[in-house]
């Protein structure tokens, strides 16, 4: 399969980091040959109904914004939609020459991704359990990592002036340290998703084409896309129907941009300086968060301060006006009640 030079030079850019960190490694003969026994997610659109109880499962288990229309709400599959800050995965119809087909969206957890690679400060990384990681505490915030994902999915909280973040799906990593299913997977109400160990998956998918060829494309998508991704894909039609991309090729992302990189030395020269000053001014716009908080801190107790010495103030002078109210009705009473009794011993 070939690459649009289009397609390629967009990754290329984003993608001349991945020589710093895993360019170097194959270089030097240490090729990274992934997890044996990493986990996947087999979709077979040809039993997805579209019911969206994937998502609304995804949404809970993230803590995810509320979307606008409520997850019961089909008529968004109208439209085609992709991931977002608040949609880690979205269910989209297709309308194909096999018939209506819906097909999930989310993070294919690649098994060499190009996320990872062209990230300098290792926010991403490979799990052994399949997923792809991300580390929020040290992102830099130069979402080289979207740029790259040739699946279009990270997202980036650009509406957070303080601490953004990428935003993607996780395979729901902690579930499955639990010994859970991941959420979107567990709530599939037709066995649409089955999660297990990628190479099972392989073996059920291949199984699945033999026995029933008239049904299936003969493709297990995400077998070999771009080196290979944990999220699997049966389809009845022809996979760029249903908008997923058959230009990718199996080569991965650190091994397209090794033999490019060769030829630029320059660049690769100075990508370092340009990543790292994006951090330093990453970690300085940290710094100015952290001292307007502490300034806003300052300012709010202080208030808050002057507005008790304040209220006290006035319920001292208000309790002192009171006491002195008092008072004098005390000394008229024991007046009134001095002249009453003189009155009565005159009478008498
Ligand atoms: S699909 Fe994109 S975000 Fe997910 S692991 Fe692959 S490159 Fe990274
Ligand atoms: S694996 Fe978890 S985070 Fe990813 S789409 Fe499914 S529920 Fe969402
Ligand atoms: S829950 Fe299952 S059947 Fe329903 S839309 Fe998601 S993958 Fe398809």
């Amino acid at each position: 399969m070939s690459i649009s030079r289009r397609k390629f030079i967009g990754w290329f850019g984003a993608a001349s980091g991945a020589l710093l960190v895993s360019g170097k490694a194959r270089a030097s003969g240490k090729e990274f040959k992934g997890f044996p026994k990493s986990n996947g997610v087999l979709h077979d659109t040809a039993l997805c109904v579209g019911c969206r109880t994937c998502e609304s499962a995804c949404n809970k288990e993230n803590k995810l914004g509320k979307p606008d229309k409520p997850f019961t709400d089909l008529t968004v599959l109208k439209e085609k939609r992709r991931t977002t800050n608040d949609a880690y995965t979205v269910v989209n119809k297709f309308e194909t020459k096999k018939g209506v087909l819906f097909a999930k969206k989310q993070c294919n957890h690649c098994l060499e991704p190009a996320c990872a690679s062209v990230c300098f400060v290792k926010a991403f990384k490979k799990d052994k359990t399949g997923a792809v990681t991300y580390d929020a505490d040290v992102c830099v915030g130069c979402r080289y990592c979207m740029v790259a994902c040739p699946f279009d999915v990270p997202t980036y909280e650009y509406d957070d002036p303080f601490t953004p973040e990428v935003k993607k799906c996780t395979l729901c990593k902690p579930r499955i340290d639990a010994g859970k299913l991941p959420a979107c997977v567990e709530g599939c109400p037709k066995d649409a998703l089955i999660f297990g160990e990628r190479k099972k998956l392989l073996k059920i998918a291949r199984k699945r084409i033999e026995k029933h060829p008239e049904r299936y494309e003969d493709h297990i998508y995400g077998e070999k896309e771009m080196g290979g991704t944990s999220w699997l894909y049966l389809s009845p039609a022809k996979f760029e129907e249903i908008d997923m991309r058959e230009d990718l090729g199996s080569k991965s992302t650190p091994e397209l941009t090794h033999g490019a990189l060769a030829v630029v030395p320059m660049v690769v020269g100075l990508w370092p300086a340009f990543l790292t000053g994006m951090y330093a001014m990453t970690k300085r716009r940290q710094k100015i968060a952290l001292d307007e908080k502490n300034e806003a801190v300052k300012v709010a107790t202080e208030t808050t301060k002057a507005t008790a010495d304040e209220a006290l103030k006035e319920a001292l002078k208000k309790a002192e006006s009171a006491k002195e109210k008092a008072i004098d009705s005390a000394v008229k009473k024991a007046l009134e009640e001095a002249k009453k009794s003189e009155d009565t011993e005159e009478e008498e």
